[in-house]
């Protein structure tokens, strides 16, 4: 298993920007390729054919045990189309990491251990890709998964209202975690929503790492 290969675009070690582990600190892999061109996505660099190169497992395995970070996320583009991203999931387990992976929500899930947690992102009309969400992936949400809503405008607070209420996200126990496309949307607007909409297990989140650093910055 540990010599099976995945398409890489960029390790890194940082804070966790996003989700309930944010300023974490946490050691990054970032998948090459992605199913899905989203308007706002600040990760094209990760989604070309060409874009990558060829790691093992084990390779992957040696460089987060140099950084001395036990929490790990596998991202993307894409990490789920990959067929080694469940292996790689599994080794990393397996070792003792806590391991996140986030996900676009499209592709289905089913096959990664139920340890994974995994960081669903649950697209709206701004992203252009919101025909793209997989209903069937909420029946894998376990303790541990969040289910993430990135807004750009009130219509997609409004429509992220609409898909929570008839898919029942807001009864499953997972935090509900809303944030602003980067300069689309104040955060102060989707505060002000939430707290007239009061869904159970929302909550709110900046993105750490863009106020940190360069919103355009690549790799942190
Ligand atoms: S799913 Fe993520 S990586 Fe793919 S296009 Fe959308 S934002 Fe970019």
């Amino acid at each position: 298993m540990l010599n099976k290969t995945l398409k890489v675009v960029e390790t890194f070690a940082s804070i966790q920007g996003e989700s309930t582990h944010a300023g974490r600190l946490c050691f990054f892999i970032r998948l090459a390729g992605c199913n899905l061109a989203c308007s706002y996505c600040d990760t094209v660099y990760a989604r070309g054919e060409d874009c990558g190169t060829l790691r093992t497992i084990a390779e992957l395995l040696d460089e987060v045990a140099a950084s001395k970070i036990k929490l790990v996320e596998i991202t993307g583009g894409e990490p789920a189309l990959q067929a080694n991203t469940v292996p790689l999931a599994e080794a990393l387990l397996g070792n003792g990491y806590e391991v996140l992976m986030e996900t676009n929500g499209s592709v289905r899930l089913d096959l990664f251990p139920p340890e994974l947690k995994k960081i669903i992102d649950v697209k709206l009309p701004s992203s252009e890709m919101h025909e793209a969400n997989d209903i069937v992936n909420y029946r894998f949400l376990r303790e541990g998964d969040e289910l993430k809503f990135v807004a750009g405008s009130v219509e997609d607070l409004e429509y992220a209202y609409s898909w929570i209420k008839r898919w029942g996200l807001d009864t499953l126990g997972v935090p509900l975690l809303f944030s602003a496309v980067f300069g689309k949307i104040e955060p102060a607007e989707i505060v002000e929503w939430l707290l007239e909409k009061k869904i159970p297990n929302s909550r709110m989140q900046l993105q750490m790492h863009k106020f940190i650093w360069h919103p355009d910055k690549r790799g942190v």
